[in-house]
């Protein structure tokens, strides 16, 4: 008898909203990470967003969720098993007793296999659901940055995108506010709006530097606060410093960060440091630093821009 082959196509189990979930094969990493089906580019192989060890996208799929797979698989070829066996036996009855006086009544035929149903898995509650700009897939990790399993870009970018989204979203209530007279909450949401920059752009390079130890230095740890520092560091890695970065919108930066440091560490209040840095407002020492929703727009936009060169200058693009 010939071997019988049934190709059988089971979905792989997914979450209330199709994500699927994958696990890192690497013996000291293991961590969980989940990507959207149909998102992101057919590949081959996958990227640990944690780790970024690369393997066969199989080598990836979850234990629990190989067992799953293989149970209703295991069901369906069942199902599939025992029509054939009926149609094949009712067949066989019927032709080799042809005219030999008996006949067969054929029993109930078994119902046709029900297509294979996507098992689901329990939510996971990672905490960041990203989408890459660089391939389009959406993915969600632990934490807050990853490197996207699909392209290996780093994430950094997007969620730096999201934090300064965040706080013009700020500025653009400091003005609501000032519309509705309530100056002091106009006050608070823009210093809310300027940290969220620094620390923002802060966090960006702590991973920027984790992906890149070889043409960003370990130290200063707050590297990317200190714009003299970082200035000196961008000129050893790129030969250009961050005037030639930012352009025409490094004085918008240099004051950004300054008014900041005066909100972080002098209540507001100008004082020597920020006129011996800034060059600017003298008139205001010892006087609450009146930051304007300009200003701190002025700040949203340097930070992008030169984060937007950085990563020409850090990241091969995508064809
Ligand atoms: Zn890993
Ligand atoms: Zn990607």
């Amino acid at each position: 008898m010939a071997d019988l082959t049934f190709n059988l196509q089971i979905p792989v189990p997914r979450d209330a909203r199709g994500f699927i979930a994958l696990r890192c094969p690497r013996e000291n990493c293991r961590r969980t990470f989940q990507v959207l089906a149909g998102t992101g580019k057919l590949t081959t192989e996958q990227f640990c967003p944690y780790c970024c060890e690369s393997a066969d996208n199989d080598a990836f799929r979850r234990e629990e969720d190989l067992e799953t797979v293989r149970a209703v698989g295991m069901e369906s070829l069942k199902q599939h098993a025992q029509l054939w066996v009926h149609d094949e036996l009712a067949k066989a009855l019927q032709t080799g007793f042809r005219g030999s006086g008996i006949t067969f009544t054929r029993g109930t035929r078994p119902h046709p296999p029900s297509p294979p149903q996507t098992a689901r898995y329990a939510d996971l509650d990672l905490e960041t659901e990203v989408t890459c700009d660089g391939c389009g897939l959406t993915f969600r990790v632990y934490g807050v940055f990853g490197r996207c399993p699909d392209c290996a870009d780093i994430n950094a970018f997007v969620v730096l995108d999201a934090d300064l989204a965040m706080s013009e979203k700020r500025v653009v209530m400091s003005r609501r506010a000032v519309a509705e007279g309530d100056a002091a909450m106009a006050e608070e949401f823009l210093w809310d709006a300027l940290a969220g920059v620094v620390s923002g752009f802060d966090a960006f390079g702590k991973e920027l530097r984790r992906h890149h130890p070889t043409v960003l230095p370990a130290k200063p740890q707050n590297l990317f606060q200190n714009l003299a520092t970082l200035d000196d560091a961008l000129i050893a890695a790129f030969g250009q410093g961050l005037s030639t970065i930012a352009g025409s919108h490094f004085d918008a930066l240099v004051l950004g960060f300054q008014v900041r440091h005066l909100g972080q560490h002098s209540h507001r209040v100008v004082d020597d440091a920020f006129v011996a840095k800034t060059g600017l407002r003298p008139e205001l020492k010892g006087r609450k630093y009146p930051l304007t929703p300009e200003e701190a727009q002025r700040a949203i936009d340097a930070v992008r821009h030169v984060v937007g060169a950085l990563r020409a200058m850090l990241t091969p693009r995508l064809p």
